[in-house]
């Protein structure tokens, strides 16, 4: 059977282009143009790079960005003052701060001090806790772009084995709650899995992922995720985005996954544009409860 690429590329265009209308009439309605804040600190490429595809993200959809750049040696206490100012900033809807911060930085502080109503990463505890409760404000980008990735595909998770391989608080721990909870905004059919995480201490994680039904791995391994660790017909996506020699590669090694698997996400074009697609989506989101 020919396995099924799942476009990411082109399911965040769609998004964009429904959001890019809803801002439009938003706008038309009176209300205020949705404007996300990113904060940079220092000179990573990849940041740079991550920062300014959101700007133009934002552009597009009509909405507006603001960019702060503060300079690599910048203090924990010099950006909490900065976030100060964006908490209470009427105009400023959305904060997002581009991770990963310079060591000298207390990462942890500093997340936490985003206003959880600006959250539109929901990394704030108060959005965590609200995820794990199933009655969420925010869903996190990366998880809630995999959901909507399977949705589009009509790929179900009722009832489903999927594993998640990585437990990071960013990827793996909020795609497992969104996945065991009853309904996270995509209906009954896109929740209500049996979920598994997979870490760096699981023993015979092959054994493991065998068992999925859906497999998500989100480790930062390139190739990781071999052949021989793939049930034939299940459906695999690949979280990971890995430098290598010969390009980017995902946490999955494609080629030979592709054999085997009912549907695949490629690396690039499968879950990176969706994570920028639901950070827009909380924007417009984060706009609308404040002018509630
Ligand atoms: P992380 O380093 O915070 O977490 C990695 C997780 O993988 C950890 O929980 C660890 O226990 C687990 N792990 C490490 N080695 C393992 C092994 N050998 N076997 C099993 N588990 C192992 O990383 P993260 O922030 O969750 O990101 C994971 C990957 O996803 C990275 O490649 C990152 O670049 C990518 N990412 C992509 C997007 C996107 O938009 N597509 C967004 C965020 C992260």
């Amino acid at each position: 059977m020919a396995v099924t690429i799942l476009d990411g590329k082109a399911t965040a265009k769609a998004i964009r282009e429904e959001l890019q209308l809803e801002v439009q009439q938003w706008v038309n309605d009176g209300g205020p143009v949705p404007t996300l804040a990113a904060v940079l600190v220092g000179d990573d490429p990849a940041s740079r790079v991550y920062v300014r595809n959101k700007e133009r993200a934002c552009q597009q959809a009509g909405m507006f960005s603001r960019l702060t750049h503060l300079p690599t040696d910048t203090s924990t206490a010099a950006l909490l003052k900065l976030l100060d100012q964006l908490n209470a900033d009427p105009a400023i809807h959305g904060i997002l701060v581009q991770l990963p911060l310079p060591s000298q930085i207390d990462s942890q502080t500093v997340l936490d001090h985003v206003c959880p109503q600006k959250d539109v990463d929901a990394f704030a505890p108060e959005n965590v806790g609200l995820l794990v409760q199933g009655r969420p404000r925010f869903l996190p980008c990366t998880p809630h772009g995999v959901l909507q990735l399977l949705h589009r595909y009509s790929i179900p998770t009722r009832g489903k084995h999927v594993v998640v391989v990585g437990r990071s608080d960013i990827v793996g721990k909020p795609m497992a709650n969104m996945l065991v909870q009853r309904d996270c905004g995509l209906g009954p059919e896109y929740a209500n899995a049996t979920v598994t995480i997979g870490h760096s201490l699981t023993a015979n994680l092959a054994d493991i992922t065998r068992q999925a039904d859906i497999l998500i791995a989100a480790v930062g391994r390139p190739r990781l995720i071999t052949a021989d660790m793939v049930r034939p017909g299940a459906v695999v996506i690949d979280v990971g985005i890995n430098r290598v020699e010969d390009g980017l590669v995902g946490d999955v090694h494609y080629e030979e996954v592709a054999k085997v698997a009912a549907a695949i996400t490629p690396v690039p074009g499968g879950v990176g544009p969706l994570t920028i697609a639901m950070l827009l989506r909380n924007t417009m989101l984060a706009c609308r409860l404040q002018q509630a």
